[in-house]
């Protein structure tokens, strides 16, 4: 499917003056350590992908596989995100947190962008491979979608994981404790 997009106008304002840029899109956030699942890293990984607009109360999936979910407004004017980093500053340990679509429209597998397929690309055909795969699209989860677990709101004192990224000044580096945290190389 293509993307549809609806904008609301203003009264001064013309239907072509109006930018089509963003699309609002569910994303599934997954293989995030369990105690790291919090409303409020969703909400900051959202803000790293796009903005966030919403947090699904709710982390999803089997016991062994939770995932949360978050609403973002994607921007179209840049590729797809596929895994965000997080480094737990306490262990060192590094968590690759897998980004998937539900409802995703059409995009190139070649450069990652909404809006166009690989036979319409501008990636010149010398540099055109598979960059992208289908797996990033999902089924939308319902909300009567069992197994769930309730997110915690954050970390609480000493607990609170953070993620380097310019769109995240919420953070707050003041915080002490177990944080995680983006090498410069993955900042958005
Ligand atoms: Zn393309």
């Amino acid at each position: 499917m293509d993307v549809f997009l609806v904008e609301s106008l203003a009264k001064e304002d013309g239907p072509s003056s109006v930018p089509l840029t963003h699309v609002p899109m569910w994303i599934q956030l997954r293989n995030i350590p369990f105690y790291l699942l919090t409303k409020k890293l969703a909400f900051d990984l959202g803000e790293c992908i796009g903005s966030t607009l919403m947090v699904d109360n709710n982390a999803r999936g089997s016991i062994s596989d939770k995932f949360v979910r978050t609403r973002v407004k994607l921007p179209l004017y840049r590729a797809l995100r596929l895994e965000l980093l997080l480094v737990d500053e306490i262990t060192g340990e590094e968590v690759v947190v897998q980004i998937r679509y539900e409802r995703l429209p059409n995009f190139c597998l070649f450069c990652g962008f909404i809006g166009h397929m690989e036979a319409r690309c501008d990636v010149p055909m010398t540099d055109q491979k598979i960059m992208y795969n289908l797996k990033l699209r999902v089924l939308p989860v319902h909300f009567e979608f069992p197994p769930h677990l309730v997110l915690a709101r954050c970390n609480g004192p000493g607990l609170a994981p953070k993620v380097c990224c310019p769109a995240m000044a919420s953070t707050d580096p003041s915080q002490p404790g177990r944080k995680a945290r983006c090498p410069r190389k993955w900042c958005c």
